[in-house]
């Protein structure tokens, strides 16, 4: 989990890790907790999606609004884990069952726009991020909910023979509201942006509720409206970036207006053999774990594009993830790679708060 700090008084870090642990243990119920606040601290709610604890804060709102939002969020998140989830049943596995029969699958609007996204970002990476991989992520043993640590990595021949499969986001197309793939191979794992559709489903659920100031933050990938606090004392909301090896605060950065802030890291989840870490995001190229890039965070406003793009620019390696980055016109990004430097892009430099050697740092 990442750090998150939010600024000031409103939320010391004692408080936030005792909601996480009570959130943790009604966690199974999949139960909105909802805490009533007084006065102008802001209201926070913690649910679960796609396995990852989402809190949500909202300042500026009654109690009765900011509790209406969030039951009818948590409603739309159990729909989604149901829908998008990589492994457990639903519309995702029929999906990709249709995909190896040869068939089309029919899919609800949302669904369809998170892959016709996906496949532009796919393209856009030159398929650094390429959700197509299912069957290759499911290889390295990341398809279970408590996935046995030890494993050997997969036999290098069973890697070669998923990758001349060739399986690719060019090769699904959406038709008259379905979804078809011209390689049986192909199955969707949408596992690296799905939680930020989810994170822009519920900032949009909150606008429509009349709520303008609020963060959703998913494990430490968050999106932010607005601003905290009332009249003269409203403030940005100050998010901590995590240091991917120490586990300290690498750097923070005040958000306001509309942004995500979305990290990717190769710590995350990963299974380690024989001394050597595998993590769970495959370079599509290789058929291998990611290595070079530690972590890749990129602001954007708009969540899903945000999430795809930290996985992307993991997968691409410090050089490739510069370029890409610049060629898609991406503003944001910081980059700790394996060797220790950290790459910053020149609009992104200004508003950060880095802890971090000097010499260590790059801009681009
Ligand atoms: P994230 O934490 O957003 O970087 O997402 C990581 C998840 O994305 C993994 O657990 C897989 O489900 C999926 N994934 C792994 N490798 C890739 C890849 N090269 N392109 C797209 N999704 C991937
Ligand atoms: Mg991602």
């Amino acid at each position: 989990m990442r750090v998150i700090r939010l600024a000031g008084r409103l939320l010391p870090m004692l408080t936030l890790v005792l909601t996480l642990l009570s959130a943790c243990d009604r966690a199974d119920q999949g139960k909105a907790e909802i805490t009533p606040d007084s006065g102008d601290r802001p209201y926070q709610a913690s649910l679960v999606v796609f396995g990852t604890l989402v809190e949500i804060t909202i300042s500026g709102a009654s109690p009765e609004q900011a509790a209406a939002s969030v039951r009818r969020i948590e409603t739309v998140f159990q729909k989604r884990h149901h829908d998008w989830h990589p492994w457990q049943p639903g519309l995702l596995a029929d999906i990709n069952q249709a995909f190896s029969n040869g068939h089309c699958h029919p899919a609800d609007k949302e669904t369809l726009e998170l892959i016709r996204l996906a496949k532009r970002i796919s393209a856009q990476s030159r398929g650094a991020f390429n959700p197509a991989i299912g069957k290759l992520i499911a290889l390295w043993g990341f398809h279970d909910d408590e996935p046995q640590a030890g494993r050997p990595p997969p036999a290098p021949q069973a890697i070669s023979a998923l990758l001349a499969t060739h399986p690719q986001m060019s090769d699904v197309h959406i038709k008259d509201g379905k979804v078809c793939s011209d390689n049986p191979a192909v199955a969707l794992d949408l596992g690296g942006i799905a939680k930020g559709q989810a994170v822009d489903v519920a900032m949009q659920m909150l606008a429509d509720h009349g709520i303008h100031n609020a963060i959703v933050n998913a494990g430490g990938d968050l999106r932010v409206r607005g601003r905290v606090g009332k009249g003269s004392h409203a403030r940005a909301w100050r998010v901590g970036v995590r240091h991917p090896v120490s586990g300290g605060v690498l750097a923070e950065i005040d958000a306001s207006g509309d942004e995500a802030i979305f990290t990717s890291g190769n710590y995350e989840r990963f299974n380690e053999y024989e001394g050597v870490r595998y993590a769970h995001i495959i370079d599509p190229a290789s058929g291998w774990p990611v290595h070079d890039i530690n972590s890749a965070t990129v602001i954007l406003n708009n969540g899903a594009a945000a999430d795809a793009w930290a996985t992307a620019l993991v997968v691409a390696g410090t050089q490739a993830a510069r370029t890409l980055a610049t060629r898609a016109g991406l503003t944001q990004v910081l980059l700790v790679n394996e060797a220790g430097e950290i790459w910053v892009s020149k609009a992104m430099m200004p508003r950060l708060h880095l802890d971090a050697d000097a010499s260590k740092i790059h801009v681009f």
